[in-house]
């Protein structure tokens, strides 16, 4: 009898417990999705605002020969503004459940050129290498632009010289290359940078600008089209991103 008042006891304790986990779970996640609701309200509307700005800095840029640099530098400083809201909103939408995709058929190649140039107008360190063949794919043209963007951007930051963007079939899968010859990323540390806020050592030592969370989005809107993203790289020499992504069935 006495055992069964103290079995009696403990589950009632057990259930006490459960209790009260299961309410610090709900705060928990409560707490989270109003953090992951105001990173992507704050992304959202930071955009308005800094589209204003780079709209005069093009109208200053197009009809004002004074203060080119400091009009070229509010410009570029802008755009990366905008970039880091655009990789917060989408790191928001990829905390959510449902992270949805608007598909459409998409010819690779011409499609990575357009991103390629939006990202940079006519700088001439960057090139475009389209195979002959059309490549369609099947993909969500605004969320993949950004990933072009990224890792386009990327290759621009972290070297100073010739960036070539390449795009070629293999078997029944496409890849796009983005080759640099930068400061490259140091071994031990190339698979940290897939995820959130990983940040090579060498780019900190140098003192160049980042969140780390470019990769770690491209990485989330890669793997939900179905495809992956490596990287190969020497530190001093150069990396080359690869993202691989299966082409539209029937053709190969
Ligand atoms: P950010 O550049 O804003 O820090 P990313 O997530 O785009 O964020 O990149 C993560 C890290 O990967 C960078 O901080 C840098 O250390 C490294 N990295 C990315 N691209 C390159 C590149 N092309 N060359 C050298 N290092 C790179």
């Amino acid at each position: 009898m006495q055992e069964l008042g103290a079995l009696l006891a403990l589950a009632l304790r057990n259930l006490e417990l459960y209790e009260a986990m299961s309410l610090a779970n709900r705060a928990l996640q409560e707490s989270s999705e109003f953090k992951d609701d105001l990173l992507a309200m704050l992304a959202h509307d930071f955009k308005g605002p800094l589209t204003v700005i780079l709209g005069y800095c093009e109208l200053l840029m197009e009809t004002t020969t004074e203060s080119r640099e400091e009009i070229e530098t509010v410009y570029s400083q802008t755009n990366r503004l905008v970039r880091l809201s655009d990789d917060a909103l989408v790191l928001a939408q990829t905390q959510a459940e449902g992270f949805s995709l608007a598909r459409t058929t998409v010819d690779l190649g011409s499609f990575v050129a357009e991103c390629v140039e939006a990202t940079a107008p006519n700088n001439p360190r960057l090139s475009v290498e389209i195979a002959p063949e059309q490549i369609v794919v099947d993909l969500d043209p605004h969320r993949f632009r950004h990933v072009i963007d990224n890792l386009v951007s990327n290759a621009l930051k972290y070297s100073t010289d010739a960036v070539h963007v390449r795009v070629r079939p293999v078997e029944d899968r496409v890849t796009i290359e983005v080759v640099d010859r930068g400061i490259g990323i140091p071994k031990a540390e190339l698979a940290n940078l897939f995820t959130r806020f990983g940040r090579a050592s060498n780019a900190r030592d140098k003192g160049i600008a980042g969140s780390g969370i470019g990769l770690y989005v491209a990485r989330k809107i890669i793997e939900v089209h179905g495809g992956s993203i490596a990287v190969e790289s020497r530190e001093n020499e150069g990396s080359t991103f690869v993202v691989t992504l299966p082409r539209l069935s029937g053709q190969s």
